[in-house]
């Protein structure tokens, strides 16, 4: 099978996904090698290095800067088109579900969106992902032509070994020439992103209150972890929106998941039950979360936080 893999590249920096995705890739290919769709301003050293997850040539559009969804949907297009890939591949991540869905519209491909495994081809073309909050999970059988996928991150664990990609920098800039976005900003921090985080300290509607997140944030820097949160407190507007983790919001796996003032409804379960330990602190003890907890520490936060505060940066000391 002939794979094309889409990935994103953060501030110049490929990301943890990027590798997922392109291994994912070339597992299908049945280790033949993937063609790689990219853009933006990574070095072509860092590009070539995806040869290391199964990448043999890496296309680069360096006019599109941002997150342009139809600029970026007409360089796969063209890329599917002139390549007859059978399978692209991206990652379930802010990029992949924006472009995603519209060129896999555009090419009229069956998309899977949010794979946890390999295509099963015993019997077509079935892709495996969770449904109902991760309770649960569905096969999708695609029956088009060309098949879509893109893969949840952390479900699979890239294996790194050691070739090197063609790099070739595509001049067109793909601008389609009517309505064209001019793609989304980040909000920039020097915390590892949500999706990669190994450490998480997140917070919830127990904390009362946006001036209440000192406390947090203090726990997140002794441990040098990134900061999360409930989606009501970012609907409320305490905290931005790219913190919220859950089914609505972005779905994680780090090593550490510390939970504050979170109840633990099923849907934000539904982001952080991949996590390997989860800790919660609730001073209700019949806090669902605590169900779903390794470690569960009963009492009041604003008693608990800057304990732990004190105690890891007695540790550090
Ligand atoms: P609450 O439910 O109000 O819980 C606050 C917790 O703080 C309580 O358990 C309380 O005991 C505890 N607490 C209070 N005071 C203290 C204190 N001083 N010290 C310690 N603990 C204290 N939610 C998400 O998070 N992510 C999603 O992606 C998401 N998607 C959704 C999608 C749909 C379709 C729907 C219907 C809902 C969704 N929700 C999502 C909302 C979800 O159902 C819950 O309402 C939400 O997760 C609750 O947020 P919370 O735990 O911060 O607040």
């Amino acid at each position: 099978m002939s794979v094309l893999v889409f990935v994103e590249t953060l501030e110049g920096k490929i990301q943890k996904n990027a590798y997922e995705a392109v291994f994912y890739g070339n597992k299908i290919a049945g280790g033949s090698g993937v063609t790689v769709l990219t853009f933006g301003d990574a070095s072509n050293d860092d590009l070539a290095a995806l040869g290391n997850y199964g990448a043999t040539k890496v296309k680069v559009a360096r006019a599109i800067k941002t997150l342009d969804t139809l600029a970026l949907t007409k360089f796969i297009e063209e890329e599917v088109n002139a390549g007859g890939h059978d399978v692209a591949v991206f990652s379930f991540d802010p990029a992949g579900k924006m472009v995603a869905p519209v060129a896999a519209a555009k090419l009229k491909a069956g998309l899977v969106a949010g794979a946890i495994d390999l295509p099963d081809t015993s019997d077509g073309f079935v892709v495996k992902k969770n449904v109902f909050s991760g309770k649960a999970f569905a096969f999708q059988q695609i029956h088009t032509d060309k098949k879509f996928i893109s893969i949840l991150p952390n479900s699979f664990k890239p294996e790194k070994g050691s070739a090197t990609a063609e790099v070739e920098e595509v001049s067109t800039d793909f601008n389609s020439g009517k309505v064209r976005s001019k793609g989304v900003s980040r909000a920039s921090t020097d915390r590892a992103p949500l999706p990669e985080a190994e450490l998480v300290v997140s917070a919830g509607r127990g904390l009362k209150g946006p001036e209440n997140w000192g406390m947090v944030e203090e726990l997140a820097d002794v441990l040098e972890a990134t900061t999360a949160c409930s989606r009501p407190v970012a609907d409320i507007g305490w905290r931005p929106h790219h913190e919220h983790v859950g089914q609505t919001g972005i779905a994680i796996r780090p090593n550490l998941y510390i939970a504050i003032g979170i109840s633990g409804a099923i849907q934000h379960l539904a982001g952080v039950n991949g996590s390997k330990v989860i800790v919660v602190i609730n001073n209700d003890p019949e806090a669902p979360f605590f169900k779903a907890a390794d470690y569960g520490i009963v009492g009041d936060a604003f008693e608990v936080v800057p304990k732990l505060v004190e105690a890891f940066k007695a540790h550090k000391a």
